[in-house]
């Protein structure tokens, strides 16, 4: 990086919440990058780009509801990036932005933890299942995806992804259940019917889930059986050190971004 002072930011709405400005400040601070990390509140996807431009940012995270609207706004895009839609880190180089989708990357370098994963199930078939289940497939994992109701498996099922309802599920071989649904997040709700949840855990080595800031009950289940697993904070650190990987242009290795970000955690 030159000697100018980097500035990055996180595009969300709200964003408020974030703790991705405590993540990256700290890693620069402990790796001596001249670097300051900062909120903003961005209410329309369509300004991203002028945004980005008139803050003249070095590089942003962005996050709920703008992950397509940060695809739109970059020159280039990855083609990971692309496939699902989703762009959450821009980064501008020579007058051109970039885009990178690092939560599915992140989410598998948090996984690898757990042991070796060969079939996973993952619940619910949201955005963040998506991105997931092509990202693990790509990486040679089985996926089969179960959900509450029929009309997101479509997609999974041109896709070609074995999927199923709770009401033809029954649960096969896999090593990790992942929790993608919002059950849990603000009640007290399992993602799926206690027995096949149940049933699906006793079958799998680990289990993992994406909502992070709170233990869920989908965790305590997992904790109950005794399962190893991680929940989302894991999955926010990981696509963390990505996305700082990106803005820093490659300088340190995962692994020393890991040791100079990880302690946000504590924090
Ligand atoms: P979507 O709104 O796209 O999808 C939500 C999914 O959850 C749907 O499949 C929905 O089922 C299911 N669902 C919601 N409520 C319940 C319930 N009570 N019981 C069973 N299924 C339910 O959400 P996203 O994929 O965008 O996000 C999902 C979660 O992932 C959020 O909690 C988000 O905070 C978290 N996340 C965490 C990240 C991290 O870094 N840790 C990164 C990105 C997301 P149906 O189709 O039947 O409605």
């Amino acid at each position: 990086m030159s000697e100018m002072k980097r500035v990055f930011a996180i595009f969300g709405n709200p964003v408020n919440h974030s703790k991705s400005p405590l993540m990256h400040n700290l890693a620069f601070k402990n790796l001596g990058i001249d670097g300051c990390y900062n909120r903003w509140l961005l209410e329309d996807g369509k300004t991203l780009r002028q945004t980005f431009l008139d803050l003249a940012l070095k590089g942003v995270n962005v996050t709920v509801p703008h992950k397509e609207a940060a695809m739109l706004a970059c020159d280039v895009v990855e083609p990971f990036a692309q496939e699902v839609k989703a762009v959450n880190t821009i980064v501008e180089r020579d007058g051109k932005l970039y885009g990178y989708n690092t939560d599915a990357p992140g989410f598998y370098r948090a996984l690898k933890r757990l042991g070796e994963t060969r079939a996973a199930l993952i619940i619910g078939a949201g955005g963040t299942a998506r991105a997931l289940s092509l990202y693990l497939r790509s990486k040679g994992v089985q996926v089969e995806v179960v959900n509450r109701s029929l009309g997101r498996l479509e997609w999974f099922k041109e896709e070609g992804f074995v999927s199923h309802t709770w009401s033809d599920f029954t649960s096969g071989d896999i090593d990790v259940v992942i929790n993608s649904t919002s059950a849990g997040l603000e009640d007290e709700s399992l993602p799926m019917p206690k027995e096949l949840l149940d049933a699906a855990l006793e079958k799998a080595k680990c289990a993992v889930d994406v909502i992070y800031a709170k233990e869920t009950p989908f965790l305590k289940e997992a904790k109950k059986m005794g399962l190893p697993y991680f929940d989302g904070s894991e999955m926010l650190l990981q696509q963390g050190i990505i996305a700082f990987d990106y803005f820093t242009d490659r300088k340190f290795s995962l692994d020393e971004i890991e040791n100079a970000m990880r302690p946000f955690m504590e924090l």
